[in-house]
């Protein structure tokens, strides 16, 4: 079978990871071999979960590179999914090109923008080789309207800091307030 790589991507809370596991339950019910990643930021735990904020969730395994990524999939796999691939580092985009390549269908999900509204590295990448492009949007916390932007709410300055309701909030653009803090 032909490989593809396939994005799902937009904003915090936008349902990415609900979208993601959407498509591996019915890859599943298709019979087919699914191995799920995610980066592994905090956790010390190598066998883990992809859970969404809406609570479904479905096993994964945690890689620290893109190249134990690749090293874990196996021969017979059919689906790759990547939960979180904003985290991981720009070999990212080789390695779903491989996999895609040897007829693996990829399934990769993230965020497309930073906390300032900035393009998130390796997601333009990604974005720009994938097949198919899926953008989903959340609802903006301030207006009620449709949100693209992640507001972070707590003021550290770093990229990276995961974190779940408490430090960030979907909004829209027009109620998006990207902190000043230099570029
Ligand atoms: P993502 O992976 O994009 O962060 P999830 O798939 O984990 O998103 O979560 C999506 C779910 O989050 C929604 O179905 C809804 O239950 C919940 N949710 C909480 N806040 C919002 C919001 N502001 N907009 C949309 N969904 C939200
Ligand atoms: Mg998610
Ligand atoms: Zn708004």
């Amino acid at each position: 079978p032909a490989g593809s790589v396939e994005v799902i991507t937009g904003s915090m809370f936008s349902g990415k990871t609900e979208e993601l596991i959407r498509r591996l339950k019915r890859a599943l019910l298709a019979r087919q071999r699914v191995q799920a990643f995610k980066p592994r930021i905090d956790t010390r735990y190598d066998v883990t979960r992809i859970v969404s904020h809406g609570a479904t969730a479905i096993e994964a395994v945690a890689v620290a590179t893109s190249e134990s990524l690749e090293a874990r999939v196996a021969e017979d796999t059919d689906v790759v999914a990547i939960d979180e691939a904003q985290f991981f580092d720009a070999g990212i985009v080789q390695t779903c090109e491989r996999l895609a390549n040897r007829g693996v269908r990829v399934i990769a999900a993230g965020l497309d923008q930073d906390y300032l509204g900035r393009p998130f590295a390796p997601m333009p990448e990604l974005m720009a080789i994938a097949e198919e492009v899926t953008k989903v949007r959340a609802v903006c916390a301030v207006c009620g309207g449709t949100a693209c932007r992640s507001q972070r709410l707590a003021p550290e300055a770093t990229t990276v800091l995961v974190g779940g309701t408490e430090s960030y909030e979907a909004r829209c653009r027009a109620c998006f307030e990207p902190r000043d803090v230099p570029r």
